[in-house]
């Protein structure tokens, strides 16, 4: 069914993931007339794709220290508000574990495991029972404010243009990370060229529509989350993101062409990631020894995750790599391969000088001969990896009631934005996706009900999709 021109709606969420789906059922759950419109032609987004890890820092000290750059005031309602969401999600009946998994992202972050998929169809049937309904293959043109402060938002499916009306707009269309455009405009050590390890629809729609109606900008552009996958890869597809990733890069070390390291490679993938997109050509050999290979190669990184092999994998899907008996073997293997042996021996007797073909050393810690202690017993591995990106962590500007905010600061009235749209809560430093979405979904479901309930009621003219 074709969305129904001139419908008239109270609230309009924008991406059908987990921030989108919560914020709708919670809207809807309030009383309000919702609609929920996503682009591709089915719901779930990147959040369908995740390994379904509910996971944040366990209090503001821990948040900070991890992401020094962070929004501190939006950290603490998240993290104050979180064990609210986290029942609610024990409350639908979805399997969560009972107990928590500690240590996350390396040492930092705690958590628990559940089962998305079934939660995102229960978010579903919950906005459908309240009324509500969810459109799939829906593009939005423009939203526009009108006269009466509501607003109009153009859209377009295969059955024509439609314009719905409404007093709130819920933006979660989940990053930018799939816009080559926007990522070359905002993420110039990224550029185009980045493996995509995301949902394909998440173009930034919800970036761009908020700066249209004023919104201002949050948290470093350029920063992303994601995580080391081999180079060159082939059959990246969703169901290997997770198989591919070198969750145990921590545990090695990462050397560029010019056989010098760019960061202290313990401080996590996720910033490795990151660390390895301000090196030219974005390609570095990550060296492990046979225990790391045995051990944090193969467990599974969250449980229900299953154990694999990822050296292998990488291996088989065609990645550059080498394999030797003694650490010598290896320097002589991987200069074969076009890396400077005569300065990767230096770099593993301790040269912490770092790599010339890095624009930036990490922003987390420089490289330390600490590190290095880690290769102990041969067989010893090398894998060339590169960077892959999951969503952008910098955003639409939002307070801590999820309102949007425009360049000066002040809140623009009835637009939110909730999940990987919104910036500064993750900086470089990385504390979660999955929570956040949620729990930025919930409190922008009820602000934008309050809103829509309050002075400016729409009315709601029947079924759309
Ligand atoms: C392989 C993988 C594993 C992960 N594992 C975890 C994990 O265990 N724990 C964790 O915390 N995080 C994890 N993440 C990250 C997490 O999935 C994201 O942070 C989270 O899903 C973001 O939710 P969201 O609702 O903001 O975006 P998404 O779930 O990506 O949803 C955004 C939706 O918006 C749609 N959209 C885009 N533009 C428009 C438009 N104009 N109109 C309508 N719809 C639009 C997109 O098509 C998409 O469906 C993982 C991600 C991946 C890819």
């Amino acid at each position: 069914m074709a969305l129904v021109d001139g419908s008239s709606w109270d609230v309009v969420v924008l991406g059908g993931g987990l921030a989108g789906l919560r914020a709708a059922s919670v809207a809807a759950a309030a009383g309000a007339s919702v609609v929920l419109l996503e682009k591709q032609d089915r719901l779930g987004g990147s959040s369908a794709l995740s390994a379904g890890m509910f996971w944040t820092a366990p209090d503001l000290a821990s948040y900070h220290q991890r992401v020094p750059d962070g929004d501190r005031e939006l950290a603490a309602r998240l993290i104050a508000e979180y064990e609210t969401d986290l029942a609610d999600i024990r409350a639908s009946g979805v399997n969560v574990d009972d107990e928590p998994t500690l240590g996350v992202m390396g040492d930092f972050g705690r958590g628990y495991s559940f089962d998305v998929r079934s939660y995102l169809g229960i978010l579903e049937d919950r906005l459908r029972a309240r009324g509500g309904e969810a459109c799939t293959g829906v593009r939005t043109l423009g939203i526009e404010r009108t006269d009466d402060g509501r607003f109009l938002v153009r859209t377009e499916t295969a059955g024509g243009r439609a314009q719905l009306r409404t007093s709130a707009v819920v933006l979660a269309t989940g990053g930018f990370q799939a816009s080559p455009e926007l990522r070359a405009a905002h993420m110039p050590a990224v550029g185009a060229d980045i493996v995509l390890r995301s949902n394909p629809g998440s173009e930034g729609d919800g970036l761009r529509l908020a700066t249209s109606l004023g919104a201002g900008l949050a948290g470093d552009l350029g920063t992303f989350y994601g995580h080391l996958v081999p180079h060159p890869v082939t059959g990246f597809t969703p169901d290997r993101f997770m198989l591919f990733s070198q969750y145990y890069s921590s545990h090695g070390i990462l050397v560029a062409a010019d056989g010098r390291r760019f960061a202290e490679e313990s401080r996590g993938d996720e910033i490795l990631n990151q660390d390895l997109a301000e090196v030219d050509g974005m390609t570095a050999f990550l060296l492990f020894d046979d225990e790391v290979r045995s051990t944090y190669g193969v467990s599974e990184p969250f449980a229900n995750f299953g154990r694999v092999d990822r050296f292998e994998l990488a291996v088989a899907a065609g990645a550059r790599h080498a394999t030797a008996g003694t650490l010598g073997g290896l320097v002589r293997q991987l200069g074969a391969l076009g890396v400077d042996a005569d300065q990767l021996t230096r770099t593993l007797a301790g040269d912490v000088e770092p790599s010339r073909l890095a624009r930036r050393v990490s922003r987390a810690a420089p490289p330390t001969t600490h590190q290095l202690e880690r290769l102990r017993r041969g067989p010893f591995y090398a894998l060339e990896v590169q960077p892959a990106i999951t969503f952008t962590l910098g955003g639409i500007a939002i307070d801590p009631g999820t309102s949007a905010l425009d360049r000066a600061g002040a809140r623009i009235d009835g637009l939110y934005a909730a999940g990987a749209d919104i910036g500064g809560f993750n900086n470089y430093g990385y504390a979660g996706g999955l929570a956040p979405a949620h729990l930025t979904g919930s409190i922008a479901g009820r602000a934008a009900a309050r809103r829509a309930l309050g002075a400016l009621t729409g009315a709601h003219e029947g079924a759309t999709c």
